[in-house]
């Protein structure tokens, strides 16, 4: 079951019996290449302030069962989790109790993001810092759990998910789309990735049978809740929750200084020299080999990547690229984006020039040049290459909002930080 979806049911429960609930819950995205992840490889956190432990046990009671109840246990792949973390707190108090948590939690959400993590890893450090832990079949949620507890969140973003009837899971989705083209026009950039303008693809709508009926990403808790005011959808909404997030905030790249500190499965920024020119292979997807002094790896843009193919074959060997994106089985560098920091010269071939200054047309196969004009032949010339201009500038390029990666930060973010810094 969708996790955000058990949490909105959970927190709306535990309202509902009193319980406080602190701050915005927290919808953590960890490392997109972990093997065994959920599709979004997401996880959910929320704190509530408990008086004492008859409250706590029945908190504990009401997460847990609800959690068995609405998981889909008899899938394979669903190995849920569950993490109580405690620490004693001031009421007056509550906002800060982020600083509060320990440092080797803070070191292991991050590994989560950046890198694959183990059930056993978890389980150790729930040990050490007192965390207690239920597992579910494989319980491999507790690696994420614990992880949505603890992520630091330097930068952050707020995602406003609408749920829909669950009599309605599985069907079309039924929204105006005009109603999402014009709440678009109005908060962008304050929300974002709402829809694909060149795809005429409408992004806050999931594609997958889950209960979502739409999420409006965005800069704050305000623009979020403005957006979804406008949106108009034509089926009912069951319930709505507003979550804070590492969602486009690029928490999952770790720079490095060369291509050879690459591993598979894990996200990074790293700069070289194209080492070849774009090519297509089968299923469309457009590959271009980089290097440096140190190795070479392949970056590719896949199909769904749609348009973006189009500039990444403007790459030229010999162009200086920084490539953001991350490492997947085969080990292939997805681009989620790229800045184009220094371009080649392109040629092109072209007939040589006649004495006369006419361009010269071929003579036939094998047979040399010959010109229209004055009639001279040439026939031991070959071609001869002529600079031609790029059909790219340098600047930063990035996927549409339908192929980017739930952790990948839009460029419009970078420009917004820019303009209010
Ligand atoms: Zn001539």
């Amino acid at each position: 079951m969708c996790t955000t979806y058990v949490s909105a049911v959970l927190l709306d429960e535990l309202k509902s019996y009193g319980y406080p609930i602190i701050g915005y819950p927290r919808l953590i995205r960890l490392n997109p290449f972990a093997r065994y992840k959920t599709r979004g490889n997401g996880a959910v956190s929320f704190k509530v302030l408990v008086k004492s432990e008859n409250e706590f046990d029945e908190i504990k009671s009401i997460i847990l069962d609800r959690v068995e109840e609405l998981s889909h246990l008899q899938e394979e792949n669903t190995n849920p989790g569950v993490v109580f973390f405690t620490t004693k707190t001031d009421e007056l108090n509550v906002e800060d109790l982020e600083i509060r948590l320990p440092t080797e939690l803070k070191t292991y959400a991050l590994e989560t993001i950046e890198n694959i993590v183990t059930i056993k890893d978890a389980e150790e450090l729930a040990d050490k810092i007192g965390a207690e832990i239920h597992k579910f079949k494989k319980g491999r949620g507790i690696i994420g759990a614990l992880a949505a507890i603890g992520a630091p969140l330097n930068d952050k973003t707020f995602e406003l998910l609408a749920y829909r009837m669950p009599d309605n899971y599985g069907t079309k989705r039924r929204l105006n789309y005009q109603s999402v083209r014009d709440m678009d026009a109005k908060t962008y950039p304050c929300t974002f990735d709402n829809l694909d303008e060149k795809e005429d693809y409408i992004t806050i709508e999931p594609h997958t049978p889950c209960p979502i009926l739409y999420g409006i990403r965005g800069e704050t808790p305000k623009a979020v809740a403005a957006a979804h005011d406008m949106v108009k959808p034509c089926e009912q909404v069951e319930k709505t929750a507003v979550f804070l997030t590492n969602q486009h905030t690029d928490q999952h790249l770790v720079p490095v200084d060369s291509i050879s500190q690459m591993e598979k499965f894990k996200c990074y920024i790293v700069t070289g020299i194209v080492a070849g020119n774009p090519h297509v292979i089968e299923g469309g997807h457009v590959i271009l080999p980089i290097e440096d002094d140190t190795g070479c790896t392949e970056c590719a843009a896949y199909e769904p990547t749609k348009g973006f193919r189009e500039i990444f074959k403007e790459l030229r060997k010999g162009d200086e690229i920084k490539v953001y994106g991350g490492i997947g089985e085969k080990g292939t560098l997805n681009v989620e984006k790229f800045e184009l920091m220094g371009l080649a010269k392109d040629y092109k071939e072209v007939n040589p020039l006649c004495v006369c200054g006419k361009r010269m047309k071929s003579a036939g196969k094998n047979k040399g040049f010959k010109c229209v004009k004055c009639g001279r032949k040439l026939k031991d010339g070959s071609k001869v290459l002529v600079e031609i201009e790029r059909g790219i500038q340098k600047g930063f390029y990035e996927v549409p909002p339908s192929a980017r990666r739930h952790l990948s930060k839009p460029l419009v973010r970078f420009q917004r930080e820019c303009k209010h810094k």
